[in-house]
């Protein structure tokens, strides 16, 4: 790549709907401005459980094809936010969902909680020096939530970092995805307003959303509010996986919950932003892109 856009964007994600559930809005407003978007999506998450029972014969302990399908939804989804650059980890099906934490999968060779690494992040690294970001987004150390391919996908987005700065490209500001304490409890005042009508089986609580901080650990904080029904509909896409309904959606748990269309994160490596409604930082990227170093 010789003629990149001024300004680069690296998520690095475990499964196919993470960066849409996630990030959907962020990455749907900077593919809009024209700054790269870049997914990498470690595995197919072929683990997933399957929300319609039309497509229940894809499940791992059946015909095990959900990875093939999710390639499929998850390519659906970036059309919906925009986004052209999405890849697997060392490429499709090279590491393989590893289940919940405690689950005999775990413990299955090729899957990403056995990977090496070194070796995992430098397929990342790869990509670091292909497109040259200047803001990488991943999840907190425990994964947001504990699952075992997020807590080793933000090792391999960390290492990876390291291993790129020393083969010649330092991502300049490093995140990590999280929710303010606060909107996540306003957000689950509008889900118990909208009361009778809510259609999923049970109804969170902010202690199920993954990655909640308190607010004063929140650094940029990316207002997609325009891109809410981008967002919302790359969400329709991943459906063997998410229930959406209205402003709400539920997982395989039927656990129904806000989503949101403004993102927030913590940053950990990189000078703090002069403007903290942007992962660059109010720059306005690098004209010569890729240029210099390759
Ligand atoms: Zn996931």
């Amino acid at each position: 790549m010789s003629d990149l856009p001024a300004r680069r964007l690296l998520l690095v994600h475990a499964h196919p709907d993470d960066e849409t559930i996630n990030n959907g809005a962020t990455m749907a407003r900077y593919a809009a401005e024209g700054a790269l978007v870049t997914l990498v999506t470690c595995t197919l998450g072929e683990e997933g459980e399957v929300i319609p029972s039309g497509l229940a014969h894809l499940a791992a302990d059946r015909e095990d094809r959900l990875g093939p399908h999710r390639i499929g939804e998850l390519a659906a989804a970036m059309r919906e936010l925009g986004v052209t650059d999405h890849r697997f980890l060392g490429g499709a099906g090279r590491y393989r969902d590893s289940g919940m934490m405690g689950v005999a999968q775990n413990d299955v060779p090729g899957c990403f909680w056995q990977a090496d690494l070194d070796e995992a992040a430098g397929h990342l690294a790869d990509v670091i020096l292909e497109v040259r970001p200047q803001a990488l987004v991943t999840y907190d150390g425990n994964g947001g939530y504990g699952h075992p391919d997020h807590i080793q996908a933000h090792r391999v987005a960390m290492r990876g970092y390291e291993l790129a700065a020393l083969r010649g490209h330092r991502v300049d500001r490093v995140y990590e995805i999280c929710m303010p304490r606060s909107e996540v409890e306003a957000g689950f005042e509008r889900l118990a307003a909208a009361g009778r009508e809510f259609p999923f089986a049970f109804i969170a609580t902010p202690d199920d959303v993954p990655g909640v901080v308190d607010d004063d650990k929140v650094t940029v904080t990316v207002d997609g509010s325009a891109y809410t029904d981008r967002k919302k509909a790359a969400m329709h896409a991943h459906a063997s996986q998410i229930a959406v309904d209205g402003p709400f959606f539920a997982l395989s748990n039927d656990l129904g919950q806000p989503y949101f269309g403004t993102e927030y994160y913590h940053q950990v490596h990189g000078d703090p932003p002069a403007d903290p409604r942007d992962l660059f930082g109010g720059e306005t990227g690098d004209a010569a892109g890729a240029g210099g170093a390759r």
